[in-house]
């Protein structure tokens, strides 16, 4: 996986933990403990109530990002986020306030609308409706489908090429329709 700098990575690392796992869906943020070792790895606030948010934050942009949910899902993470003006050196800066408790959800929500504005469209779910993950497209052509060329584009191709390999066995057209008819193992299975 790439690792992207700053907030971006941090958006898409917390998009992307609840992936499926053998056909299992996963969230590697169940756990207080495991919310807590990923806040500290992220550089974030150390906190149960920092957690909390987290998850949260994380099932809003999912679904804003899947456009499941309209965009004002994410407002109630921008409570208490504001700028700050500080006058250093020769001028002023400004620095970002940050809610205490909700700190790294409302970096998350930042980073979104961030990429948003700088790259629209760029960060979408994994063309494989079976995957659960996201990417974020920095290519030019912006042709990117998959979260990974090494799992789900090459799991996709794969499957494509058997198909085709059953279709060409020179069945008669009426049982070729017929096989085609029933789903494939895994389809049809998306209860997450
Ligand atoms: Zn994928």
């Amino acid at each position: 996986m790439v690792t992207l700098p700053g907030d971006e990575g941090l958006l898409l690392d917390l998009l992307n933990t609840t992936p499926v796992v053998d056909g299992h869906p996963r969230d590697h943020l169940a756990s207080v403990d495991a919310g807590l070792a990923w806040l500290a790895a992220h550089g974030q606030p150390v906190s149960a109530e920092e957690w909390h948010a987290l998850r949260e934050v994380r099932s809003a942009l999912q679904a804003v990002v899947r456009e499941e949910r309209p965009t004002d899902a994410v407002s109630p993470f921008m409570a208490g986020v504001s700028y700050r003006p500080v006058v250093a050196g020769d001028g002023i800066s400004w620095e970002l306030v940050l809610p205490e408790g909700r700190a790294a959800a409302a970096r998350a929500v930042l980073a979104w609308d961030a990429l948003r504005v700088s790259s629209p469209g760029r960060l979408r779910p994994c063309a494989n409706s079976e995957c659960q993950l996201f990417l974020i497209d920095h290519s030019k052509p912006n042709t990117a489908r998959w979260c990974s060329m090494a799992t789900c584009g090459n799991r996709l191709k794969a499957r494509r090429h058997y198909e085709r390999a059953r279709e060409g066995e020179g069945r008669p057209q009426a049982a070729a329709t017929a096989v085609n008819a029933v789903p494939l193992p895994g389809k049809g299975h998306m209860d997450t």
